[in-house]
């Protein structure tokens, strides 16, 4: 193996990001990844058909439209074209009723009834401020926003959240912002969820919540490209199971914690191992895939308009489903996300066929098959489903870790979004990307601002190990074309990045 200037363990979104920020540095940079595919969570694959293909994890891309580091990058400038659902999400409730995230604030205002002037003012700001919102919020939260209304915007509304549901009374606005706040995967209310209700429920309004057209994988292929036109290079089917494998001045770690224990093992100092060791997890995801012959006949047709899909019911069901998750307790109505891409991109619907993307959260390990389970949710608010599915397939939440090492039982945050573990995230340090070990960098979702596919936990962490490994200050260029030297001058997409390192 000839050295590198930089090895990356784990081909995920926040692995590739740091892979393109390094190797724009004009650093010889290689991913070593255990799939046999590169992309971690945008991996997609043919499951039943081979014409229809199915994401085997993220789906739908509010970070990855929105997020400094994906701004920069500019996704449809390479082709890939981030197509927005007529509904962003919606929310069915039984009686055949539900309720809607327009990409339109105003129209949303106006189908929400009594609490639609109420909605419009607790979104409108964040509205406003969107970037200052993203940006403050995606960041390595160790710096002043460059946007000081953002976090007086968020302030107030993210305790309201925790307190009042945001003083929404109608159960209708209640549950439909109680589903955005799920995304946090965990105990219900809390800030942290709070603070994801307020940024991927302004974002409705905003960039929206596109799917890449074609399936996630494009986004991976894309970033993939611009690393190997860098002269960058992605080795797939090789786990890493010891850091003494690879020959490189910097190692950047697309793992977990658990991940960086297995790796580095008695090498890191005790106290840190320690602290590694008590990194919590959250519960698990329960994915089911399925192949349908037609669209989900939801009882209120408006829902098949939807990109996302949130059932659980009013918010005081949701609130019940997600505690008792976070407990270890199996229920049978568990919180349920579902996506039928073809709404968005009928393209990806194939002689009559379609996929039909679903996850219920469960108890971390949990072992049941969530086929049934998630079909039973469906079927509550689209009776006939079970009809129109020609193939199914479910990954229990205890089988997750077996494709993906980074989803300990399931857990798709790569670590539980508490308070303490959304800034200290893995361990209390200034720099969270540093680990003890000279050169080697933590830079996946386990760091900040934690999980989806915005690439900013890689972006940061490779601008932290630019400044401190390179003495490189300025943040390269990411834009299409853009040359591989940074320059001190070169536009930079995170200033924060660099305050951060
Ligand atoms: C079912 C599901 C649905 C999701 N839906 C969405 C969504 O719709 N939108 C969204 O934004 N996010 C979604 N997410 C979350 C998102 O996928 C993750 O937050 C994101 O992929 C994290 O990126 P990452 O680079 O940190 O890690 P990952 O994407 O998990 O990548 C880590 C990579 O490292 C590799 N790896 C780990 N250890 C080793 C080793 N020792 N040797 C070699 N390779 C190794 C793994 O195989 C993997 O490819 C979803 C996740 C799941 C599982």
């Amino acid at each position: 193996m000839t050295r590198v200037d930089v090895a990356i363990v784990g081909s995920g979104p926040n692995g590739l990001a740091a892979a393109v920020t390094m190797a724009r540095a004009g650093l010889t940079v290689e991913i070593h990844e255990q799939a046999p595919a590169m992309g971690g969570g945008l991996r997609g694959e043919a499951l039943f058909d081979s014409e229809v293909r199915h994401d085997l994890c993220a789906a739908v891309h509010p970070m990855a439209a929105a997020s400094a580091f994906f701004r920069a990058f500019d996704l449809e400038a390479r082709g890939v074209r981030l197509l927005q659902p007529p509904i962003p999400y919606a929310h069915p409730l039984d009686g055949g009723v539900a309720a809607f995230a327009y990409r339109d604030l105003a129209q949303t205002r106006d189908r929400l009834g009594p609490d639609g002037q109420r909605w419009y003012r607790l979104m409108a700001p964040l509205v406003r401020h969107s970037s200052g919102v993203t940006d403050f919020l995606l960041s390595g939260q160790r710096s002043l926003p460059a946007d000081p209304a953002a976090p007086l915007h968020l302030g107030p509304r993210v305790l309201g959240q925790l307190l009042r549901g945001n003083g929404l009374r109608t159960e209708a606005a209640r549950a439909l912002l109680t589903g955005v706040a799920a995304h946090a995967v965990g105990r219900l209310p809390s800030l942290p969820a709070g603070a994801i209700a307020m940024l991927l429920g302004h974002l409705a309004h905003a960039s929206g919540w596109p799917l890449p057209e074609g399936g996630s994988h494009r986004i991976a292929e894309a970033l993939a490209d611009d690393l190997t036109a860098h002269g960058g290079v992605v080795h797939t089917g090789r786990r890493i199971t010891d850091l003494a494998e690879l020959d490189a001045q910097v190692i950047m770690l697309d793992t977990t914690p658990r991940g960086l224990l297995a790796l580095a093992g008695e090498r890191l100092p005790p106290r840190y191992r320690r602290a590694l060791e008590r990194f919590r997890y959250g519960p698990g995801a329960a994915k089911a895939d399925f192949l349908v012959s037609e669209p989900v006949p939801w009882a209120d047709p408006e829902v098949g308009r939807a990109g996302t899909v949130h059932i659980g019911g009013t918010r005081a069901d949701i609130l019940a489903a997600e505690n008792a998750a976070a407990r270890g307790l199996a229920t049978e109505e568990p919180f349920v996300l579902l996506v039928d891409p073809a709404v968005t991109d009928p393209g990806r619907a194939v002689g009559g066929r379609r996929p039909i993307w679903a996850y219920a959260h469960v108890p971390n390990g949990d072992t049941r098959d969530p086929v049934p389970l998630i079909t039973r949710r469906i079927e509550r608010y689209a009776p006939g489903f079970t009809d129109t599915v020609v193939a199914a397939r479910g990954v229990p939440a205890s089988a997750y870790e077996s494709h993906n090492p980074n989803y300990p039982g399931g857990d798709i945050g790569a670590g539980a979004i508490t308070l303490t573990q959304s800034v200290f995230r893995p361990t209390p340090a200034w720099n969270p990307y540093r680990t003890p070990l000279p050169g080697v960098y933590l830079c996946s979702a386990s760091t900040p601002p934690g999980p989806s596919v915005h690439g900013m936990c890689g972006h940061l962490a490779a601008l932290a190990a630019l400044r401190r490994e390179f003495h490189i200050t300025a943040a390269p260029r990411l834009e299409p074309g853009g040359g591989p030297t940074p320059t001190e001058n070169s536009s930079t997409p995170t200033e924060e990045g660099r305050r951060a390192s």
